[in-house]
């Protein structure tokens, strides 16, 4: 490793971050992690913590999950790329895809087509369910529908259908056609409705006004997180994407769940759709599919769709898409080790009993720092927490308070995640208790730092 004193003086020299302005990267250096084992992080400094962000909500299995070490440094050796565009392909990528299958036969869905991340996942969806139209003649289903507050990463398709302006704004103008509906958000909705089972039908209703205000024929699909994550973990009522599945069914239009964090057992369910009990005709994935060690995704199609592509007449199915790191072997070879750890170690129960626990601490410190002003979470190891100036008027914190309970937090013991007034917690899944008391208790030092 390079001198301390050279990284911490050339982070911000000749290094842009993401999601951060060059700036603040100079004003305020960032934490320099340069070791991790089990769930914990270490920085420069020494210091270690643990990662209550999981990486960025993708190392599920923690930073010591050798099965998946080994099969990328095997296959290194092995073969360490070929592509697997028209004419070849490789025994890796053959093998997962057949892993894949057999794990979300359950969601109805059958072919995987292999991306280097979430947001290609995004657009790859985006962009196969306007062909499937195009091949069965309905070459008008042109347009996207999704939530405001959903995140579908930064790719000008998946940015287009993002509902946050933050992503958006600065890049204008995105793709004509997307229009978003409001989201099942029960702490702020324009609907004033506390009521999660009635919000879910105020937003439902509200997705079939768009419909009819658009015209069902003019839509390709409609794209949502079953949980949504960057957009402050935000559950909806289970009434809510069932009812999005039959809207969509109805009208003929393809549903597309951007399951980048939710897949793969975050949920305490092996799939948010699971969760839901729902059959999406695309799933996106990403992240935990390599356990964050290799950039790699997928996104999987249901057997209808597939159907519609294989059995094409007409000469418009053929593929016109992908990445050179479509298939990658090395990303394979994790992903298939990656699977196998995630059911070895059944990991959706620990998701769901660790993240009770969590959910449960999470509403006793709400219950002692009035800046909390609402605690979501209850499904797996996904929480967030909003912080507000004040309660009655719920106005939202500023930077300097989520800051703050970041910074103390951290010397207390857990790195969380700042996303506007919302604190993120997403920890590896392979969390014990004890290390749910040491996330609860930074946060606790946080808040009371204030
Ligand atoms: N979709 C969702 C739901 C995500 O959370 C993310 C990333 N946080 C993306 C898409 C984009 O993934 P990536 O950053 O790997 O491109």
């Amino acid at each position: 490793m390079k001198d301390e004193n050279f990284l911490k003086a050339n982070n911000a020299r000749s290094l842009w971050h993401p999601m951060t302005a060059p700036a603040d990267s100079l004003s305020t250096p960032p934490t320099i992690v340069t070791g991790a084992s089990g769930v914990r992080i270490r920085d420069i400094d020494g210091h270690e913590v643990v990662d209550a962000v999981g990486g960025l909500w993708n190392v599920n299995l923690g930073y010591s999950c050798q099965p998946v070490k080994d099969a990328i440094a095997s296959q290194l050796e092995a073969l360490p790329y070929y592509s697997i565009f028209r004419g070849t392909s490789n025994d890796k990528v053959i093998e997962l895809a057949e892993d894949l299958r057999d794990f979300f036969a359950p969601d109805g869905l059958e072919r995987a087509f292999f991306t280097s991340g979430g947001s290609d996942s995004v657009e790859t969806a985006l962009r196969l369910a306007r062909q499937y139209h195009k091949i069965r003649g309905e070459a008008g289903r042109v347009k996207y529908l999704s939530l405001k507050k959903g995140y579908h990463g930064t790719h000008t398709g998946g940015a287009s259908v993002n509902g946050n302006a933050n992503f958006r704004t600065a890049y204008e103008p995105l793709l004509p056609g997307c229009h978003h509906i409001p989201a099942p958000y029960t702490y702020r909705n324009p609907f004033n409705e506390t009521d999660p089972a009635r919000l879910a039908q105020l937003c439902l209703q509200a997705l079939e006004d768009e419909i009819a205000f658009q015209g069902a024929g003019t839509i390709a699909a409609f794209i949502m997180e079953p949980i949504l994550g960057a957009g402050g973990v935000i559950p909806p009522h289970p009434s809510f994407m069932p009812g999005v599945e039959a809207i969509c069914r109805k009208n003929g239009i393809l549903l597309i769940a951007d399951e980048v964090i939710t897949a793969f057992g975050r949920t305490g369910a092996w799939t948010g759709s699971r969760l839901w009990g729902v059959k999406p005709d695309f799933a996106c994935t990403a992240k935990a599919i390599t356990n964050g060690y290799f950039p790699f995704g997928a996104v999987m199609i249901s057997g209808a769709v597939a159907e519609v592509f294989e059995r094409d007449a007409t000469g418009k199915a053929a593929i016109g898409h992908g990445y050179t790191y479509s298939g990658h072997p090395v990303g394979a070879a994790a992903a298939i080790a990656c699977l196998a750890e995630t059911r070895r170690l059944n990991v959706t129960d620990n998701a769901a009993a660790r993240g009770a626990e969590l959910f449960d601490g999470l509403k006793a410190l709400q219950a002692r720092h009035a800046v909390i002003g609402d605690v979501r979470g209850g499904h797996g190891l996904m929480c967030a927490l909003e912080l507000v100036a004040d309660r009655a008027t719920k106005a939202p914190a500023d930077k300097a308070t989520t800051a703050r309970v970041q910074e103390t937090a951290y010397r207390a013991g857990a790195m969380v995640r700042v996303s506007g007034p919302n604190i993120i917690l997403s920890p590896p899944l392979v969390l014990t208790s004890a290390d749910v008391q040491t996330i609860l208790t930074a946060l606790d030092a946080g808040f009371a730092a204030l």
